[in-house]
């Protein structure tokens, strides 16, 4: 199968760069998360296709230029991440153990956020990817997102690296629940609070005043009375080690890894790019802009994930 020559020119209309992000979540605002990049040369997108072709056991790996197609900011793109539009950082989870008034502004925020957030859609790379699950290509799949959108395509052997935000976790007696549910008691705790949301982050946040948060009461533990957190990792915390020998694990059943949409900054994925280094399993990166990994990949495609994963026939 080979896909035809010349030069495929995959990102065609640069993204508008803004200083916030539109509120609104209509299908026109997404592509203003996505990074402008190159045309994707027919060479690497037939290496890729190859490289697709010939895994049995595939291993893929997906970030947050996975979602951006979806409507998601990411942290790090060039010009659109949060970092390079915002002087905002992500929640640290040794602040959000220790402060109550983080707590409670963290939740505010993402209580305004909610109905945005959790109404994104998986957009044609991760429905593409649950295609290769359910023709038997795809080996596992680990997502280093919290927005829930792969097992929203239906992906069943997946593991959310650093949770999910559709649910909750007790910091106390360590119950997991659903944040739809946490919704309807943020509201029954807030009858009378109101805020209008303004941008929203890769983890559910939204920019609120001081004063909007002052009176937002967040409710505890249903069963036990203890610290409501999302079930995330948030910066400064660390993966759970048997959910990372999980990984390791599947990974040691694989034939190929292929990393889709993350620059692999943050180590808790770029180790398994380490490992697989380590058993001499080749490597594809897709992805726009330069990754940790570049190094260790033997196919690198810069384009769109959802046009070029939609483009690739795996068998
Ligand atoms: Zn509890």
């Amino acid at each position: 199968m080979r896909l035809p020559g010349g030069t495929l020119t995959l990102c065609t209309s640069p993204i508008r760069r803004t200083a916030s992000v539109p509120a609104s979540t209509s299908g026109s605002t997404s592509v203003n998360f996505v990074p402008t990049c190159s045309t994707t040369d027919a060479r690497s997108l037939e290496l890729l296709q190859d490289f697709v072709f010939k895994a049995r056991h595939l291993l893929v790996i997906t970030g947050a230029g996975l979602s951006t197609e979806s409507g998601i900011p990411d942290y790090r793109s060039e010009g659109v991440g949060l970092y390079a539009r915002t002087d905002r950082r992500p929640m640290q989870h040794a602040e959000f153990v220790r402060s109550a008034k983080s707590r409670q502004r963290y939740w505010a925020r993402n209580f305004v956020a909610w109905p945005q957030f959790s109404s994104h859609q998986p957009n044609s790379a991760h429905k593409a990817l649950q295609q290769w699950e359910e023709r038997g290509k795809l080996h596992w799949l680990v997502t280093q997102n919290v927005d829930a959108l792969h097992s929203k395509a239906g992906q069943s052997r997946l593991t959310e690296l650093h949770g999910c935000s559709n649910r909750v976790l007790c910091l106390d007696c360590g119950v997991i629940s659903a944040r739809k549910q946490l919704q309807r008691r943020f509201e029954a705790f807030n009858p009378h609070w109101r805020a209008q949301a303004g941008a929203v982050a890769p983890d559910g946040d939204v920019f609120l005043e001081d004063e909007q948060v002052l009176h937002f009461r967040v409710p505890p533990c249903e069963a036990c009375g203890g610290i409501l957190k999302p079930d995330v990792t948030f910066f400064g915390d660390t993966v759970k080690r048997a959910t990372v020998q999980f990984v390791h694990d599947r990974l040691a059943e694989s034939d190929a890894v292929l990393v889709v949409g993350s620059s692999l900054q943050v180590y808790s994925g770029y180790r398994f790019l380490l490992a697989a280094s380590d058993r001499k399993i080749p490597v594809a990166i897709l992805n726009i802009g330069p990754t940790r990994a570049d190094h260790l990949a033997t196919v690198k495609v810069s384009g769109r994930c959802g046009e070029v994963l939609s483009a690739i026939q795996p068998f």
